[in-house]
């Protein structure tokens, strides 16, 4: 039997391995290339991996090959390579994730084309009187005069300048239409603005950073408002002179137009953005010209860092510790890792900078192994607020706010200062209740409660989304004495607008549903008038509002006391990032409402001293030879019943594994029912990363070859960060 040549293809299926097509085609289409093929009764859009022969008789044949040269770059195919070891997902989903949505249903790798319209050099000698007799194309050309540059279609329509005035212009040789060349920035100075007088903090580390060659990992450890943002716009400048390019990540909710807007204003090279609010249009120009070297600066969410680079020079990843840097389904990868593994291969400094690093991060500068950079004040010279621990056990029953907390913003907006009231809870109430028999609004497909949403006046489960009535009798004893419990957003609002003359702005996501709500409602706070914001998270991060006086915390105790052991590290994190939004350019106080006023930890956090929290957290850490200490992965499975789920795992765990690896569990999930399914999980732990994979893809086979996972959903999650 004769061999043939055959593309292995990695095909966006859940499976690992490639799959054999034939290809008899010369030269063949190498590494990174997209192409069509049939699979099954479908046809897919798959990527070469590599070539090969075979003298399989079934092979099927490639039906198209889709690009002329790869759309992945050598470094990118490595790095998608990389990670799908890494993270034990099929290479073939993980090419797909990388693409934009468009090359992934196999569309054109090219940018779209901006035609205009504009005079052509004859057209410019055309005067008045030669188009006396025709008023439309006198005025046509009377616009493009104006607009040498030249103007879309669309522009000159809405100038009320239509098609027939433009061909006649173009007939007689005086105007075109032309495709206009996006081409990287004209002007040779890269600095837009100059910049700020760095102090000796901000100096130290960007000297740091430009003096770095090669591949050079930094922490940035700056305490919020001391000025990161401009040290990474010095630190970059350079590399954009040397024509470079420049990667930032940021966090989901960090990518504001002001974030974005900070960049543009400073640089005069083209900034291109990256993240889920765009076209599928939009993304493939925004990736290609990244691409193609035309974009200098992409700022991006968490999937950026698959974005091709062609002359990368510095990646910088903000918000190091945010939790949304880690996929949570799907493809489950952290870019904050991604990005260093990137910068590695690509011999180029990166710099992780936070407030609050994450614990992995941390013990990575304790142990040298990362250079660590110290922003320790404020840049505006402004003293950070100390955090005010208050007993919440003395409120009266049924308030959410103590009465020192509500004197005191009472007191801030008399001095005409605004006002941040946090709370990670939106609706109206998070429980419902019967007085009479104790019934409680549950979710029926979750182990969780419902949130009393009173404005569309309905019940919602936070977890599966599912919406109940909110019932006028019990339905358990028939009690009409059904009454609320706990308080969210919506009733603090409602609260707040009671008892104060100012503007209340609630912003969580609800409230920011509809398209521009979110931004308007910001520049109003930016505008700076007395008022009161009523916040989930999605105030904590990121936002600069300058009279911002007062921060009164609630609820923050469930993190705290949390069993994942994650749980202390983010609360904290995510305490001392509300608090620092208070008194940037002025004097500023911070509240924190809690029942456990003598935790330990929430002190610890409270007084500020990150790094003393961080300590102890890492002690504990190293005890349990948890992560950085230990490392982790965990097979999450959920099934009809718990038993299913259950005894799943349980084949898993008694498969054998690598010394040094132990395995925990089977459990149930924390949550153990969810959207009507439930959830077990067994975990994996060793102290070196090698036993720990050798055994993950041990189990893995295991996994699929079980009839048992028919029926079960499971998935492998390496380093989780939920648990
Ligand atoms: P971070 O990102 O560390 O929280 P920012 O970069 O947002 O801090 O800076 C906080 C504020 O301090 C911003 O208004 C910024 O313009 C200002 N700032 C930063 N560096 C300086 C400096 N060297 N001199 C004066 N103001 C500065
Ligand atoms: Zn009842
Ligand atoms: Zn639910």
């Amino acid at each position: 039997m004769s061999t043939k040549p055959v593309l292995q293809i990695a095909l966006p299926v859940p499976l690992p391995g490639c799959y054999d097509y034939l290809y008899s085609g010369s030269p063949a289409p190498a590494q990174g290339t997209r192409v069509q093929v049939p699979f099954g009764r479908r046809t897919l859009v798959g990527v070469v991996h590599g070539q090969t022969q075979s003298d399989y008789p079934k092979l099927k044949a490639v039906s198209a090959v889709l690009d002329d040269a790869p759309v992945f770059t050598a470094e990118l195919y490595a790095l998608c390579e990389r990670a799908a070891r890494y993270y034990h997902h099929p290479l073939g989903e993980v090419l797909n994730y990388a693409l934009p949505a468009l090359l992934r249903q196999g569309g054109d790798a090219q940018p779209s084309q901006e035609k205009r319209w504009r005079l052509t050099e004859r057209g410019t000698h055309v005067s008045d009187e030669q188009v006396s007799r025709a008023p439309r194309q006198h005025q046509a050309l009377q616009v493009l005069r104006e607009h040498p540059k030249g103007l879309s279609s669309a522009m000159l329509n809405a100038l009320d300048v239509a098609s027939p005035a433009l061909n006649a212009l173009r007939d007689k040789g005086w105007a075109e239409h032309f495709v206009v060349e996006n081409g990287p920035g004209i002007s040779k100075e890269v600095l837009a603005e100059p910049p700020l007088a760095a102090n000796g903090e901000q100096q130290q580390a960007i000297h740091a950073i430009q003096d770095a060659e090669g591949f050079t990992p930094f922490l940035l450890d700056g305490v919020t408002g001391s000025g990161k943002t401009e040290v990474y716009l010095q630190a970059m400048a350079p590399q954009l002179a040397a024509g470079k390019q420049v990667l930032v990540l940021v966090p989901e909710i960090g990518l504001t137009p002001q974030t974005v807007q900070r960049f543009r204003q400073r640089f005069a090279v083209p900034v291109t953005t990256l993240h889920s609010g765009l076209t599928d249009r939009e993304r493939l120009d925004n990736w290609l010209a990244a691409r193609d070297g035309k974009a200098r600066i992409i700022i991006g969410t968490r999937s950026a860092i698959f974005t091709p680079l062609a002359n990368p020079g510095l990646i910088i990843v903000d918000e190091a510790h945010d939790s949304s840097l880690k996929q949570q389904d799907g493809f489950r990868y952290h870019a904050r890792d991604l990005a260093t593994w990137r910068a590695q291969t690509l011999n180029i400094p990166v710099v992780l900078g936070s407030a609050t690093p994450a614990l992995e991060t941390l013990q990575l500068a304790r142990d040298q192994r990362f250079h660590w950079l110290k922003l320790s004040r404020r840049a505006t010279e402004q003293q950070r607020p100390g955090i005010e621990i208050l007993d919440a056990t003395l409120a009266p029953p049924n308030q959410p706010l103590l009465p020192l907390s509500l004197q005191a913003i009472k007191q801030c907006v008399d001095n005409g200062n605004q006002a941040l009231v946090f709370i990670n809870r939106r609706g109206y109430a998070p429980m419902i209740l019967c007085q009479d028999c104790g019934w409680q609004a549950e979710c029926k497909r979750c182990d969780s409660f419902l949130t009393w949403h009173r404005a569309e006046n309905n019940l919602r489960c936070h977890h599966c989304d599912s919406q109940q009535r909110v019932p006028s009798r019990c339905p358990s004893c028939g009690s009409s004495a059904i009454h609320e419990a706990g308080s969210g957003t919506e009733k603090l609002t409602e609260l707040l607008e009671q008892s104060l003359p100012v503007p209340v702005i609630r912003i969580d996501r609800d409230a920011t549903r509809r398209k521009g709500e979110l931004d308007s409602k910001l520049k109003t706070i930016r505008q700076g008038d007395p008022a009161v914001l009523v916040g989930t998270q999605m105030l904590a991060k990121g936002h600069h509002f300058p009279k911002l006086a007062l921060v009164v915390i609630l609820d923050m105790d469930a993190g705290f006391l949390s069993a994942d052991f994650r749980g202390p590290e983010q609360a904290a994190q995510l305490l001392l990032q509300v608090a620092g939004r208070s008194g940037r350019e002025g004097q500023g106080r911070v509240l924190l409402q809690t029942r456990h006023p003598d935790h330990h930890l929430l002190q610890l956090a409270a007084s500020g001293d990150y790094p003393a929290l961080a300590s102890a957290l890492l002690e504990e850490r190293r005890m349990a030879a948890l992560p950085p200490f230990g490392h982790l992965a965990l097979f999450r499975c959920e099934a009809m019943t718990l038993g299913k789920a259950m005894a799943f795992l349980q084949e898993l765990a008694q498969q054998p594994v690598a010394d040094g690896v132990n395995v925990l569990g089977p459990v149930p999930a924390p949550m153990e029912k969810r959207a009507g399914r439930y959830r077990a999980q067994l975990l994996l732990q060793a102290s070196q990363r090698a036993p720990l994979h050798q055994t993950l893809e041990r189990l893995l086979d295991a996994a699929r070859q079980s009839p048992q996972s028919r029926q079960c959903r499971w998935h492998v999650d390496v380093d989780p960060i939920d648990m």
